[in-house]
């Protein structure tokens, strides 16, 4: 809670003046708000007392009152005029920091979060601190000022009477703390019962498929059923426990129950000879206002718990680690990728990669093998800089790849990962993304090389249609979308989780031409999950734990006994080829065509 109080307080900091001087013009403009009533209690007084006067002073006073009025306008128009520019100001400050924080973070920091997560920060995050700074600042101010004004000038009219007219807001305050406490108390209770009425209505919609082809819709039924009942019952006696004390709590806070108190004890008062009969005319006036904002303020603080929040996770964005850049950038001598005694770790404690050497020829192709979890994917991202090294380098042309600019890295590597991200702009733009200077032609030609081409012709804008408007692709789809923006990009070093080419079944004759036209003549390495892709390659990589235990060609290591040649055994005998031993691969069933009945 601290953290996201230092949080809010670090977000609103560039506008923290005007946000004050907002405040301020709240505060006066709240106390000129309620001037008019005290002003219209004291004409009852002045007109129903007998001084010399009277004319005289009930002008003044309405002269007074009318004044205020004007005053309160033009001080709340001011106010929110302010705050309103401070937003502005501040969530356009908010953005462009995010969109420039986001261009300099690694790439790996947006694998490790979902869109989703990006998405709330930069949208909805920015939305509830608009809400807060825009309107429940102000409100608040007004909410606190307003009862402040009104007490005080109730205590100088007669404090005794005060203290009636404050019992029902402080009876009420009590019953209303007590109520949220035992709503409280049982808050973690209705977090688990909607975690589990989520749960099972997930497994519920994730098997429906299963389940139907087994007709057992009633039991799955069941299950989903069972928790929607347990949370009814739940919520039921949850909110019965409260409700009793809840209304209670809202019916001695109504204007009513206020009005009541104070006539009543007036009358005791004003019976008992302590009190004047025409002092009673501010309590009413002014008794009856106290209880609205107080409640209005609890509702505020609610939201502030939640601006909090949104301003703790936008500050994550704000703050999130840059990928340090060369300030003197190097120019390679070539293409050469060498990792030299490479170490990472996702963590700092759990190594995913514990002293990687590998050496990429320029002209060759090598095959990343191994069960699931064993740092291909780790060994591959750490090229084009998704996270930088915690140990070792990584060379390309004899320089370090930290030591590259980042756009001549780009122009050198290109990647195709299972994780696609098309943006949201037009399908041409989305290809030429590496080289935002390409003509049509050679857009085109770089989809009709990736498969994709007709695919794209038939949407409704052809290469204009945009991404998430009118143009939605599968994931085999984006896959090849995002081979065409490789091919485009040209670079001399070629990055490809192979599973990425694979996604749609029907294509694959098509995204096979495709890769090979990729990868003529370049650098390539590859997570494997084909046969024929680790057959021919010039050159495969078996990794275990982090670490290579095997390397050389399919003859080589066949040869060689080891932990591939019994791969390659079990796969002979089985005829099924895994090399990602956990994961089941949909494409070995045909990787085995080509690879062992040649
Ligand atoms: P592979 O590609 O061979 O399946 P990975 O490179 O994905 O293997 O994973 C290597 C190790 O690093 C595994 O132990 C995995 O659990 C861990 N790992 C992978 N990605 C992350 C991540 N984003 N955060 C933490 N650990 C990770």
């Amino acid at each position: 809670m601290a953290a996201e109080q230092a949080a809010l307080g670090e977000i609103l900091r560039p506008i923290r003046g005007r946000l004050r001087l907002a405040v301020a013009a709240q505060t006066l403009s709240a106390i000129a708000g309620v001037v008019p009533f005290i002003a219209i209690a004291e004409l009852g007084r002045v007109l129903l007392g007998d001084g010399a006067d009277r004319s005289d002073r009930a002008w003044t006073i309405t002269a007074v009152a009318v004044g205020a009025l004007f005053v309160r306008l033009a001080l709340m128009l001011a106010a929110g005029a302010l705050s309103h520019f401070a937003d502005d100001e501040l969530q356009s400050h908010i953005r462009r920091g995010m969109v420039a924080r986001l261009a300099r973070v690694p790439l790996g920091w947006f694998s490790a979060r979902n869109s989703g997560t990006v998405k709330k920060a930069v949208q909805d995050d920015v939305d509830a601190m608009h809400h807060m700074i825009a309107h429940s600042l102000l409100e608040m101010t007004s909410a606190t000022v307003v009862p402040v004004v009104s007490v005080v000038y109730l205590l100088w009219v007669d404090w005794l009477m005060t203290l009636v007219t404050l019992a029902p807001l402080v009876i009420g305050l009590g019953l209303y703390s007590i109520t949220m406490a035992q709503m409280a108390k049982h808050l973690p209770d209705y977090d688990r019962a909607m975690g589990e009425i989520n749960a099972s209505a997930v497994e519920f919609v994730q098997g429906v498929a299963v389940v139907k082809t087994f007709g057992q819709t009633h039991r799955a039924h069941q299950k989903f059923r069972d928790a929607a009942d347990d949370f009814a019952a739940f919520f039921l006696s949850w909110v019965r426990s409260t409700v009793h004390s809840k209304a209670v709590a809202e019916m001695v806070l109504s204007p009513i129950a206020v009005l009541l108190a104070v006539v009543a004890g007036g009358a005791l008062l004003v019976t008992g000879d302590r009190l004047a009969g025409v002092d009673l005319l501010p309590f009413a006036l002014l008794g009856v206002g106290l209880t609205a904002p107080v409640l209005a303020l609890f509702y505020a603080s609610y939201e502030l718990r939640f601006a909090k929040a949104a301003a703790a996770r936008v500050g994550e964005v704000l703050n999130a680690e840059e990928l340090p850049v060369a300030k003197e950038p190097r120019t390679p001598a070539g293409n050469h990728v060498s990792y030299q005694g490479v170490r990472f770790s996702y963590d700092g404690e759990k190594e995913a990669l514990a002293g990687i050497d590998l050496e990429l020829a320029p002209g060759t192709v090598t095959a990343l093998v191994g069960p699931s979890g064993s740092g291909k994917s780790t060994l591959a991202t750490l090229l084009p800089r998704f996270a930088d090294v915690t140990g070792g380098s990584i060379g390309i042309g004899g320089v370090d790849v930290r030591d590259l600019a980042l756009d001549d890295l780009y122009r050198r590597v290109a990647f195709v990962f299972q994780d696609v991200r098309l943006t949201q702009t037009s399908v041409a733009d989305n290809i030429a993304m590496a080289r935002p200077g390409a003509s049509r032609e050679e857009v085109i030609a770089a989809a009709r090389a990736a498969c994709v081409h007709e695919e794209i012709e038939a949407l409704p804008r052809g290469y204009d249609s945009v991404v998430g408007e009118d143009a939605r692709f599968s994931g085999g789809q984006a896959q090849r979308i995002s081979i065409a923006r490789a091919l485009l990009a040209d670079t001399p070093i070629i990055v490809l989780d192979e599973a990425a080419a694979y996604a749609d079944p029907q294509s694959e004759a098509e995204v096979q031409a495709a890769l090979s036209e990729l990868t003529r003549g370049k650098i390539v390495l590859m997570i494997a999950h084909r046969l024929s892709t680790v057959v021919e390659a010039d050159r495969i990589v078996v990794l275990e734990d982090g670490a290579i235990v095997e390397e050389g060609t399919h003859p080589e290591l066949v040869a060689r006994g080891g932990r591939y040649a019994r791969m390659w055994q079990a796969h002979e005998r089985s005829t099924v080829w895994q090399p990602h031993r956990g994961t089941p691969d949909p494409a070995a069933g045909t990787a085995q065509v080509g690879g062992i009945s040649r």
